[in-house]
């Protein structure tokens, strides 16, 4: 490859100028291949890697649509892919961590063969120091792009083929959402369906305001068209997503909002739909109506708390405080009496005392989470937590959050315990990754089910009988038969 020829490079100043552009969908006039690209791309091989959330998921699934349109096929082995692509997580640091692992097994591939194109996009491609690393330290990283145009792929790829130049090219603003991509599912029977893109909340400890830009909603109409399509082609649940899709539709000219849009997916007849991640301070009643009301909405919420402490919540700016985060467990638990409850915590917050830490503890037995995803917090470069004290040691930190998970793990096997004898219906998904013999699926409450069975489960919802608990799964009988 010849010298770094950098098109566009992050700028977060620019990804700050979040003028409220009218949100509206927009066909894609033209996404075919070129006829130069469907003769490189056939018979070859491409390897992804998704790091983080299941936003990057989805992305990486419309990639895939377009590297199988012009005719490549996904490998397992890095080694052996013409195209190699890392879809990268800002949201952590050991998440970039772990990218550097990864491309640094990537040299040696790359020096083998030396007509492979190493890619990299995703968050970390937004912001510019991740970005400046991959310039400087990884000169075989031939192609760069971010979050804002996934859909430019095609152009970028040739770019890069034909002049043997790397192409380096990030967009710091988000357009307008983009429909009719192509997409290449990563399951056949659950599908992710984005509805916002972005977020407005601008928590201080998250980037994703910067990495994603702001909220932008699907127009409903497109995304019950995919829900349909998926029914269609016989997918039996979908997962709405987006960074805060309790806000869907804030930033729609007729308002629509997440309660109506919930009850219109319903209506299209799959059999079950979850959400995530949903912000306290948006959430509507309704939305717990619905959840009661409509059978193929599922039991299941996953309600970031992050700290029990108003003090921290404000630190934070969370936009709640615990008296409205605990009327709402309150009222879903009221009309979704099985509801399970999931969350996520960060433990060492600037500003976090013991006293904070207590009020924490005491959040998360009141709540009695089905299950916990634990942070220790982790500073990121460019938000404003970054800059904030923090007075606690890393010790103290450790200690605060190995308490919590001794706490939650305690909460989240006695929970596990009650569900033995207990007959749920499953989606069965794929054989276990253990034990061939066993199939693995879900149950409505987002809990991981073994049963003994072969391949022609996958795809059916059955009902099966709870035998035994695991730390994070259970073992199960067919109770259908
Ligand atoms: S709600 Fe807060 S934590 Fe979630 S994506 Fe938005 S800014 Fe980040």
């Amino acid at each position: 490859m010849k010298e770094t020829e950098v098109t566009s490079a992050p700028d977060l100043k620019e990804a700050r100028k979040r003028g409220r552009l009218a949100s509206r969908s927009q066909r894609v006039a033209d996404i075919s291949p070129s006829p130069f690209l469907l003769t490189w791309g056939a018979g070859k091989h491409y390897y992804i890697e998704t790091f983080g959330c299941q936003m990057n998921v989805r992305d990486s699934e419309i990639i895939q649509g377009f590297l199988e349109r012009i005719g490549m096929t996904p490998t397992s082995d890095a080694s052996k892919a013409d195209f190699a692509l890392f879809n990268t997580c800002a949201i952590r640091e050991n998440a970039e961590d772990h990218l550097w692992g990864e491309l640094g097994h990537m040299k040696q591939y790359a020096q083998a063969r030396p007509g492979m194109i190493v890619a990299v996009c995703g968050c970390m491609m937004q912001l510019e120091v991740p970005f400046r690393i991959v310039r400087e330290r990884y000169p075989f990283v031939n192609l760069v792009f971010g979050t804002n145009n996934v859909d430019a792929i095609y152009p970028l790829l040739e770019d890069c083929i034909k002049s043997r130049h790397r192409v380096l090219n990030v967009v710091s603003n988000p357009g307008a959402i983009l429909e009719g991509l192509p997409s290449k599912r990563m399951e056949p029977h659950r599908a992710f369906v984005n509805i916002t893109y972005g977020c407005d909340k601008f928590c201080t400890y998250c980037i994703v305001p910067f990495t994603r830009g702001m909220q932008r909603s699907r127009r409903h109409e497109e995304v019950i068209a995919e829900v349909r399509d998926l029914v269609r082609h016989g997918y039996k649940e979908v997962t709405l997503l987006g960074q805060n899709v309790s806000s869907y539709g804030a930033d729609l000219e007729d308002n629509p909002d997440f309660a109506g849009l919930l009850r219109e997916v319903s209506d299209t007849g799959i059999a079950r739909i979850r959400f995530m991640t949903s912000h306290p301070h948006d959430f509507t009643d309704e939305v717990f109506d619905v959840m009661a009301e409509r059978p193929n909405v599922m039991p299941y919420l996953h309600l970031p708390i992050q700290s029990g402490s108003d003090h921290v919540l404000k630190l934070m700016n969370r936009s709640y405080d615990m008296a409205k985060y605990m009327h709402l467990v309150d009222l879903v638990k009221a009309k979704v009496p099985d509801i399970a409850l999931t969350t996520d915590i960060i433990v060492g917050f600037p500003g976090e005392t013991e006293e904070d830490f207590q009020q924490t503890l005491k959040a998360v037995r009141d709540c009695q989470y089905d299950s916990c995803f634990t942070f220790i917090f982790s500073p990121r470069p460019g938000t404003p937590a970054y800059k904030m004290k923090n007075n606690a040691s890393p010790e103290e930190i450790q200690d605060r959050f190995n308490r919590l998970v001794e706490l939650t793990e305690s909460i989240t096997a006695e929970r596990a315990q009650r569900m033995v004898g207990k007959t749920v219906e499953v989606l069965f998904l794929y054989p276990s990754r253990k034990d061939k013999t066993m199939m693995s699926g879900y149950d409505p409450y987002q809990h991981l089910v073994h049963v003994k069975g072969d391949e022609s489960l996958a795809g059916q919802i059955r009902r099966v009988k709870i035998t035994a608990s695991h730390a994070h799964s259970f073992l199960g009988e067919l109770a259908d038969e």
